[in-house]
């Protein structure tokens, strides 16, 4: 049988017992893989086993996409109106509302992300996407097209059917939101994989589905691993589309799975490398606030981490040496304590893959300016680290690290800083400091990024798309544009009078 998980919090930020079901989550039940294997489950401050949970196996996405296609059959998809859909999201968004603390700190124990942020980003964000696309579930609507007076043609957009779903670690329940919201929507079934070492606030939000009232089958979360489970999803020939968020190199897998199964449709959300300029008439204590939150904020696990910092050469030896300071001054430790502003990388295997990059900067000849180096000797912490005196064909340069670690680079002027923030395979996003409106509307549309930032960094809204050029991804997850990915559209030809 499935175990419950129990934990009792007694943290400066959250006090409390919880105590929940965990498994697979099938056709609105908690049950074990078929092969009855478990997954370890690490707190990453200590680097202690917390639970162990379910392992789903190919065998159980076989049986849930059955049940997501029964459900999509009966109590969903067309025979669901949107009315309905919108109520039950809207009762699952103040769900989440109520149970905001005890997600957030479930987040913070399992991903290591402070606790302030857990709440205030991770959870805010996921009750507000879900209220979003509550609105949007009684409004998905085709067009009337004018053809000719003895036709009548039209669109419907339909739901898909069964989508596959594959998220990471870095934002567990915000990525699960963005996934949920526009796919329960427009009326689809899901089968869902979470990353094997953040499963926790997905099986928390399993029972919260079940309470809010959505039918059996219509949402099914499977804990497991990518090279099976993952594999198994993005495989499978009943599943029409796929979406995933992840890394680059297993995008590439999620779409090479589709053009060698049936052809499903694949949105994907990748990595990034993103540039974040300051100029030189920058307000210089924003900039680097601002450029210390793109590179620090998640401890440098963000998609579009401002990890590339372009400063002006006339600002930029004032910009390092506060930039610098700003960075010493990041208090990396427990999660749960309301000091803290970093706390542990998810995983001893990141904290190697993040510690492997600090030590090939070193050896290509990088400087640090600071950090670079683990911090502690307990769980997975790693002091926020400044790079300087880079070359453009350095590892550090040009691949994703996905940890506390930035290289800031001197650039003249425009032309030199799009051509040098442009160098690059990604295209997720990228930010810029300036007063001059002019200069920051010319360098937004000449950077080759899905999002472009002015004066800030790392700010989402629930009714704005996301999403990245080159290899940053395919498709667009938020606002009206996400929908476009869950629906088929069909034309549909009335015969008013032509005859032949
Ligand atoms: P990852 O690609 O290693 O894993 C992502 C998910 O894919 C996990 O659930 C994993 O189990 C699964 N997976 C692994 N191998 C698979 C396979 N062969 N087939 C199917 N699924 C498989 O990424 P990660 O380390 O969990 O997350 C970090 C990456 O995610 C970074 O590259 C980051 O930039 C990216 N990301 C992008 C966005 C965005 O919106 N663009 C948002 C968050 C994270």
């Amino acid at each position: 049988m499935p175990s419950v998980f129990t934990h009792e919090f007694d943290t400066p930020a959250y006090k409390g017992k919880v105590s929940f079901d965990t498994g697979i989550f099938l056709n609105g039940k908690f049950v074990d893989g078929s092969d009855r294997t478990t997954i370890d489950v690490i707190n990453p401050t200590i680097g202690k086993v917390i639970t162990a949970v379910s392992e789903a196996t190919p065998k159980d996405v076989d049986t849930a996409v059955d049940v997501a296609q029964k459900a999509f059959d009966t109590a969903w998809g067309l025979n669901c109106p949107g009315t309905q859909r919108s109520i039950l999201l809207a009762k699952l968004a103040r769900l989440l509302e109520e149970h905001a603390d005890e997600l957030a700190a479930l987040e913070s124990l399992n991903n290591g992300k402070t606790f302030h942020w857990a709440r205030n980003a991770d959870v805010a964000g996921s009750i507000d996407c879900i209220r979003y696309y509550a609105g949007w579930a009684d409004k998905i609507s085709g067009q009337v097209q004018e053809t000719s007076e003895a036709k009548l043609t039209y669109t419907r957009h339909e739901p898909i059917g069964v989508v596959g779903q594959i998220i990471p670690w870095n934002f567990p329940l915000l990525m699960l939101a963005w996934k949920l919201g526009p796919a329960l929507a427009t009326g689809n079934t899901i089968v869902l994989k979470p990353s094997e070492f953040t499963p926790l606030t997905a099986i928390r939000v399993c029972h919260l589905i079940n309470e809010a009232g959505f039918p059996p089958g219509v949402v099914n979360i499977l804990t497991g691993y990518g090279n099976t489970v993952g594999n198994a999803i993005s495989h499978h020939m009943k599943i029409e589309k796929i979406a995933f968020t992840g890394s680059t190199l297993v995008g590439r897998k999620i779409m090479e799975a589709s053009s060698k199964s049936n052809l499903k449709d694949v949105t994907l959300e990748l990595g990034g490398k993103s540039p974040n300029i300051i100029f030189d008439d920058a307000d210089l204590d924003q900039a680097v606030k601002w450029a210390a939150f793109g590179i620090f904020w998640n401890h440098g696990q963000t998609c579009c981490a401002g990890s590339r910092i372009f400063v002006q050469e006339g600002i930029y030896d004032e910009f390092l040496k506060r930039f610098t300071e700003k960075a010493r001054s990041i208090k990396v430790g427990d999660p749960f304590h309301p000091h803290t502003t970093q706390g542990p990388q998810v995983s001893g295997i990141q904290l190697n893959r993040i510690m492997g990059y600090i030590q090939s900067g070193k050896e290509a000849g990088a400087k640090v300016e600071t950090g670079g180096e683990r911090h502690g000797t307990e769980g997975y912490f790693i002091q926020p680290t400044i790079f300087t005196n880079t070359s453009p064909d350095m590892r550090i340069v040009q691949e994703e690290i996905f940890g506390p670690v930035g290289v800031v680079i001197k650039f003249k002027d425009e032309d030199d800083v799009v051509r040098q923030a442009n160098d690059t395979l990604y295209g997720l996003a990228a930010a810029m400091f300036t007063p001059n409106l002019n200069r920051a509307i010319r360098t937004a549309h000449r950077l080759k990024a899905g999002t472009a930032w002015v004066n800030c960094i790392n700010q989402f809204d629930s009714s704005v798309p996301f999403g990245g050029f080159k290899q940053s991804g395919i498709g667009r997850e938020m606002g009206e544009y996400a929908l476009h990915h869950y629906t088929a559209v069909k034309s549909v030809h009335i015969n008013l009078g032509i005859k032949l």
